[in-house]
């Protein structure tokens, strides 16, 4: 079962009733209540999750700091006539109350974000911050972005993430970069790197081409809609357009993550010009590096102990 998000119904209207205490919500803390005490107002007035759970104060925040909780796409752009619960002048004050949290978050930069998996559940490990350090943890609940998608989108869509697992982005970074490191003076590893970017390179074109077709698909499905037609057919092809609103969204997103790529200038040389690139290197070319020799870096439990060994944790897959 696909799930609803808090406010909105299953079609995207919102749902009066719970828009109105999540902007309640959200107005008492612009007036300066506690996010925590809040919360528990929220509960205590008998307002449960979509899954019917009580609201933790995580969840209340992630959900009113949500894009489309202010009528905005991913990128933050206003989607035109799409329902508001809260304004984006007003979300973007809420989010200022929260700097503990989001704002570290949001200023570093987390180069494993959607590389590093949990080693226990398998779901990506998000940014966070913890004790007054950057980590990457398990979430302990399905990331919101992911409540819409309907089942048949993989298994991760269906199962929970376990919560388990983090780890210190720091101790991460570097164990997973001094392996990068040791992979690249292998005596073929400039070859190799050339020709994985070869790959990435023959992507990006068939994915231009793929997005071209996706693109007028969602144009000709979008001229339908606005056909006289009964309301069944009609929900179909709302339906579809759906869907392949989305495909066309998440190729573009793979697009411009594979143009970071190959815009990036990789080493080329021997073994030493490659070490002397590698500590040169601007963290981005760096990341684009780790990124395409990395597939997934499955992150374990940790030992207790003083001096833990992070490579201990890690298994790479490389590409
Ligand atoms: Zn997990």
């Amino acid at each position: 079962m696909p799930r609803r998000t808090a406010g909105f119904t299953m079609s995207g209207d919102l749902e009066p009733g719970e828009a109105a205490y999540l902007r309640e919500a959200a107005c008492r803390m612009l007036a300066g209540e506690r996010q925590a005490d809040v919360t528990r107002w929220v509960n205590a007035e008998g307002h449960r999750t979509t899954l019917g759970n009580p609201w933790r104060e995580e969840v209340l925040m992630r959900t009113l700091l949500r894009p489309r909780t202010a009528g905005l796409d991913a990128e933050g752009q206003p989607i035109d006539g799409a329902p508001i619960i809260i304004t984006p002048e007003e979300q973007k004050q809420l989010k200022a109350l929260s700097p503990g949290r989001s704002e570290q978050v949001d200023e570093r930069e987390y180069p494993l974000g959607g590389t590093a998996v949990c080693g226990k559940c398998a779901w990506e490990l998000i940014p966070s911050w913890a004790a007054g350090k950057p980590i990457y943890r398990c979430p302990s609940a399905k990331p919101d972005d992911l409540l819409d998608l309907p089942a048949a989108d993989g298994e991760a869509a269906r199962s929970q993430p376990c919560g388990s697992i983090s780890m210190n982005a720091l101790m991460l970074e570097d164990a997973v970069a001094e392996r990068v490191l040791a992979e690249l003076l292998q005596p073929d590893a400039v070859e190799r790197l050339e020709s994985l970017l070869a790959d990435v390179e023959a992507e990006v074109g068939r994915l231009k081409k793929g997005i071209k077709q996706v693109e007028s698909r969602v144009k000709r499905l979008d001229a339908m809609v606005r056909t006289p037609m009964p309301e069944e057919a009609r929900e179909g092809i709302v339906g579809a357009l759906k869907v392949t609103r989305k495909e066309a969204r998440d190729a573009r997103t793979r697009l411009r993550f594979l143009e970071q790529m190959t815009a990036a200038e990789l080493p080329y040389g021997d073994v030493d010009e490659l070490i002397a690139w590698w500590r040169s290197a601007p963290a981005a070319s760096r990341r684009v590096l780790t990124l395409l020799e990395i597939e997934k870096v499955r992150v374990g439990p940790g030992r207790r102990g003083r001096n833990p060994d992070p490579h201990e944790r890690i298994t790479i897959d490389w590409r």
